[in-house]
């Protein structure tokens, strides 16, 4: 039998004993160690490898000292469970760090058990993984932004009229919008990872796209067309596309996404509107040729038996039919050009007769503002008189609209390098830089001509007249001091 004194003595051991592995345990591990007693009342020790506050003496009131508020009740379940049925405790949960920080630690303690098998105290060791905690943390929000963006993006996709695609390398869908498979009748199963012909689209229609994808995979850039098809309900179609490429990382094109816009009824719109205006202009040109053929009788005959006031009257007429007549050519030809009717008709012709015409009449039209035209050599040159003569005027019309009665509107007139050259130059308004490069634009009218009539039809006509005999028109203006609008024609054709 042992003597009380013996039993002291072997505990004493069995504690010294304890107390050295901890030490070793300590030494060992780059964890935190700890010792709690057997009910967690009391800290022991704990040493925090600076990531907490080291606790060498027993402690009673550690929770509020190391785990975080909210994290408390958590550790207490724990603990509780662990001395309940006297298994390892384990959790991982915030810690007050020792620089006053938050942390994350994932703590482990086993129950050391008495010679009774009763627990004497507890074994605990702890590792910080705030940073682990913190990249999962991150990975979460970024998942979970990730998601929400893709039900945006699902939500946009699925719910315009617009088809919506993503072709891959191989041509193969990899990506059809809800428009996209209800015009195709499918499903995303039955038509995705399929080849355009496979989903129903006619050879020739195919291999049109396929080449289109290797170009904007060529290029990197985006290509825009038009297309017409019949819908599998709605019948024939007219389709504007864009197929724009989807670039990696690395700078290579992975995929190559479209978007498809059924622009049917905007094209049956823009055609009446069209056909409206051309039949409208056509309808007035008609009176409108005769009233100046009229008038200009008039104007010829016994001019000396008219009296002035007659006469004034007679010439302002003959010019305001003039005029008119000037604005309905310009929509007599938008209404060509849109339709695709505007025919240039080339030939060789006198450019100082050319040009000569143009004075009569700009000195008939316009009498407040001074007029210098260029003397010029005879030299012929080749293009559509008449349209190029309806170019000349429509730059001189706005070089007066633009300007103050009394300016100075020069035009000049050069032939150099196969080329020739006009240009009408005027002292008015100028035009702020910003708008320049939209002048020529269908429709597109200076902000600042609220109260100057126009329809910004001319310059676009202009534009298109030019570019058809192969040529160039621009302007170069100082907003409050001028402008000057010039053109060039090829003339070696
Ligand atoms: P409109 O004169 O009917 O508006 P245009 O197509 O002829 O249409 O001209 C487009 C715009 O260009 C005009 O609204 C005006 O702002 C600007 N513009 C054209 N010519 C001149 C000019 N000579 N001086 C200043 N601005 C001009």
């Amino acid at each position: 039998m042992c003597s009380i004194h013996e039993d002291n003595q072997a505990s004493k051991k069995a504690i010294t004993a304890n107390e050295e592995r901890f030490r070793a345990l300590v030494t060992a591990t780059s964890d935190i160690v700890y010792i709690m007693s057997a009910d967690w009342r009391e800290m022991k020790q704990l040493d925090g490898r600076n990531f907490l506050e080291d606790t060498n003496e027993p402690l009673a009131d550690w929770i509020p000292k190391y785990i975080h508020v909210l994290d408390q009740d958590k550790v207490r379940a724990a603990i509780d469970e662990a001395r309940r049925e006297t298994k390892i405790f384990q959790l991982e949960h915030r810690v007050l760090r020792a620089d006053g920080t938050i942390g994350w630690t994932l703590s482990r303690a086993v129950p050391i058990l008495d010679e009774h098998g009763n627990v004497r105290e507890w074994f605990g060791a702890a590792s910080d993984i705030t940073e682990t905690k913190r990249a999962e943390e991150l990975l979460k929000r970024t998942k979970e932004l990730t998601e929400q963006q893709k039900r945006v993006y699902e939500t946009i996709a699925n719910n315009t009229p617009d088809l919506m695609y993503v072709f891959g390398l191989d041509y193969n869908f990899i990506y059809a919008n809800e428009a996209l498979l209800t015009m195709w009748g499918k499903s995303w199963e039955n038509a995705i990872g399929k080849s355009l012909l496979e989903n129903g689209y006619e050879p020739w229609h195919a291999e049109m796209h396929e080449r289109e994808i290797d170009h904007v995979r060529a290029t990197k850039e985006s290509i825009r067309g038009e297309v017409s098809f019949p819908h599998a309900v709605l019948g024939k179609r007219v389709y504007d596309y864009i197929f724009t490429p989807v670039i990696n990382k690395a700078g290579e094109v992975e995929a190559v996404a479209g978007t498809t816009r059924d622009i049917t009824d905007i094209k049956q719109n823009e055609q009446r509107k069209n056909d409206f205006i051309g039949m409208v202009s056509h309808e007035l040109k008609t009176p409108l040729t005769s009233l100046t053929a009229y008038l200009q009788l008039m104007e010829k005959n016994n001019p000396e038996q008219q009296n002035p006031l007659t006469k004034k009257i007679l010439e302002q007429s003959v010019k305001q039919t003039r005029r008119m007549t000037n604005m309905i050519n310009g929509f007599l030809n938008l209404a060509r050009l849109e339709s695709g009717k505007m025919f240039i008709e080339s030939a060789p012709f006198e450019l100082h007769n050319f040009l000569e015409e143009i004075a009569e009449e700009t000195h008939m039209l316009y009498s407040q503002h001074r007029f210098v035209f260029p003397e010029i050599k005879s030299v012929i040159v080749t293009g559509d008189t008449g349209k190029l003569a309806q170019v000349v005027n429509n730059l001189i019309g706005n070089a007066v609209k633009y300007s103050n009665l009394g300016s100075q509107i020069t035009i000049s007139a050069t032939v150099e390098h196969d080329e020739l050259k006009i240009s009408v130059t005027d002292e008015g308004t100028g035009i702020p830089q910003e708008e320049i490069s939209r002048l020529f634009n269908r429709f597109y009218r200076g902000q600042n001509n609220n109260l100057i009539a126009g329809f910004g039809i001319g310059l676009y006509v202009c534009r298109e007249i030019i570019e058809a005999h192969g040529g160039k028109i621009w302007v170069e203006s100082i907003a409050g001091k001028g402008s000057t609008f010039s053109f060039t024609l090829p003339t070696s054709k």
